[in-house]
């Protein structure tokens, strides 16, 4: 079974009805990873598609593969084993959104991912900033910024606090791939920037362990 298309989520659901081509990019994706093509070049917008089509059905598909990913750890990560949300003692994230934390505020890693995921969700099955047809608005890139931004921050949570879980039920490459897909699509567009990278060095050690 491919990697890549494990888990559908609601947002991905409702964008594929209405959006055919997509499937198509995505078929092409799989394609590429299918004829031994590594995720350096498969991340590449294919010649002829349309860039802002091909950054959200990636959008899509690392939203779906990290909420994948987070269940291999969601039951051991509470909020007495992990009371922020943080990657090892030097990271730690707070939460804010428009709605119960207006203001930056520390709540457990799994309150936070919950949060974080519902809010992805949200964004993508708005049509203000994803429409299914038209084009894009002017706030479409920040917002898939803020999106990416905040997902691989699950990857670091898991990999600085669960990666024994991960390794318990034989994950590790699961995890590694679309840690990597999330990585090398982010280079490609540049949509994480190096500070938010920073806990990236304790990931490479467990990835080439
Ligand atoms: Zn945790």
């Amino acid at each position: 079974m491919p990697l890549f298309n494990l888990f559908q989520g609601r947002a991905d659901t409702n964008r594929k009805k209405k959006h055919a081509k997509n499937s198509y990019l995505k078929q092409s994706f799989k394609k590429s990873l299918g004829n031994g093509v590594n995720l350096k070049d498969a991340v590449k917008c294919p010649p002829g598609e349309d860039r802002d089509e091909w950054i959200v059905m990636n959008t899509m598909e690392v939203y779906n593969n990290t909420t994948l990913c987070w269940q291999f750890v969601s039951e051991v990560c509470n909020e007495k084993t992990c009371p922020t949300m943080s990657a090892g003692s030097t990271f730690s994230y707070l939460w804010k959104d428009k709605g119960k934390y207006p203001k930056p505020t520390n709540v457990p890693a799994a309150e936070y991912v919950e949060l974080l995921t519902l809010w992805v969700s949200e964004k993508l099955d708005d049509e203000t900033i994803f429409p299914t047809s038209g084009k894009f608005p002017r706030e479409f890139m920040p917002t898939v910024e803020n999106i990416w931004k905040r997902l691989v921050r699950i990857y670091f949570h898991i990999y600085y606090h669960h990666w024994n879980t991960v390794s318990a039920v034989k994950a590790e490459a699961h995890i590694n791939t679309c840690f990597k897909h999330l990585y090398y699509f982010s280079k490609e567009f540049h949509l994480v920037k190096d500070d938010d990278m920073a806990p990236i060095g304790d990931v490479q050690r467990k990835i080439d362990s």
